[in-house]
């Protein structure tokens, strides 16, 4: 049969992913050191994995409320009222999703008519184009530059303002970059998403994972932006649940009803003992979730150091657990740079263009990875630039 014909168009169109390209390519080689996975090398705590135990000894087995459990939401409501200052309903105004990645899905499918145009800044993760592809949508970049800290930037953001804009999708603290916005920044993305009428989508997954005492603010907090902002959040990074698949969304009541309807269908609802880890992991969590940013912050500033006295020019990212080299002195694009530092050293980073366009020139390394390791991938590193 000739399966092109079947396959959706609008899919088709879809590009595979430049990180999975690369990841296949390291499978099953124990001898590679991996600054590749965007994924926190901690164990879930244990005392959230017990909980998660705990549900299922009691036999809870079930399907949940579509929403997710309303143990959980009040949670939810309280932490985000904490953490982020906003103050949602959590009958209403929250909806749990199978991870941040659900979120963005039906947050896009909910809200976009065939053609309309969401903004998102690039580099960015990997799975925002595709999601406005697959939503119908037009995928509209505006890039980011290492001089302005690969933050987005409000003057840059208004030139691509057009009518068909409909959506605005921000990531602070960025993945693949660790950029985040000044708060005079922000004032100016919010002033602008007001004027123009834009929903934000605010992908605030590595929120807590903000260093050198810096409190993160949500675009969600500020003045006017509650009533048009879907504030996304999970529990994969800052509490390493990456495999318990949970995250969820706040946002104005229509909007979360809108998700919902397709997510009822869709989804049903999240796993419940993942949901029963997360209540616990928000009420308890906290001393766990600052030992592993403590050291994320460590290592953030030796692996800054070293790819600086390499020669590899590596601006200080405030937040996630990326850092983002510039590799263009080597004269290499980072794909070549990418796989020949694997063949050469066993050292496996994923090449900046997987990110889209602006993030050529760049490598992204994960630094959430033991520090031994990471001591061993620098020396690498070193040795690599050096032959070239
Ligand atoms: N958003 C960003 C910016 C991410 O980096 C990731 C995962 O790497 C996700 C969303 C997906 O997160 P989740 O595990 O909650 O689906």
């Amino acid at each position: 049969m000739d399966y092109s014909a079947k396959i959706a168009r609008h899919v088709a169109s879809i590009p595979r992913s430049g990180i999975r390209d690369f990841f296949e390519l390291v499978q099953g080689r124990d001898d590679v050191i991996s600054l590749g996975v965007g994924e926190p090398d901690f164990v879930t705590p244990w005392h959230i994995r017990e909980a998660a135990i705990y549900s299922l000894e009691k036999g809870q087995t079930t399907y949940t409320s579509n929403l997710g459990l309303l143990s959980l939401r009040k949670s939810i409501s309280k932490y985000v009222s904490g953490f982020f200052e906003i103050d949602y309903n959590p009958a209403t105004e929250i909806l749990v999703t199978v991870g941040v990645s659900e979120a963005i899905d039906i947050a896009l499918r909910a809200l976009l008519n065939p053609g309309e145009e969401v903004i998102y800044h690039e580099p960015c993760y990997v799975s925002y184009s595709p999601s406005i592809v697959m939503a119908h949508g037009k995928a509209v970049a505006v890039e980011t530059t290492k001089e302005d800290g690969f933050s987005l930037k409000p003057e840059a953001l208004e030139k691509v303002i057009t009518p068909q804009s409909r959506i605005l999708m921000l990531n602070f603290p960025t993945n693949p970059t660790g950029a985040v916005a000044t708060n005079e920044d922000l004032e100016g993305i919010a002033k602008l998403a007001v004027k123009h009428d834009l929903i934000v989508l605010a992908d605030e997954i590595y929120s807590e994972l903000r260093y050198d005492g810096v409190k993160h603010v949500s675009i969600a907090s500020l003045p006017g932006m509650k009533e048009r902002t879907v504030l996304m959040h999970g529990f994969s990074k800052a509490f390493a649940m990456t495999g318990f698949r949970l995250g969820y969304a706040c946002a104005p009541q229509p909007i979360i009803e809108a998700m919902m309807k397709i997510h009822q269908y869709s989804m049903l609802c999240a796993p419940i003992m993942s949901q029963n880890a997360a209540v616990e992991a928000l009420e308890n969590g906290a001393p766990q979730m600052q030992m592993m940013k403590d050291s994320y912050h460590q290592r953030r500033d030796f692996v800054v150091k070293r790819l600086n006295e390499l020669g590899l020019d590596c601006h200080t990212p405030g937040g996630a657990f990326y850092v983002f080299p510039d590799i263009r002195s080597t004269g290499l694009s980072s794909k070549e740079f990418a796989m020949q530092l694997l063949e050469a050293e066993s050292v496996a980073a994923v090449p900046g263009g997987a990110f889209g366009p602006s993030g050529e020139g760049f490598l992204r390394c994960c630094y959430a990875t033991g520090m031994e390791d990471l001591r061993t991938a620098m020396n690498c590193m070193e040795r690599f630039v050096g032959t070239l």
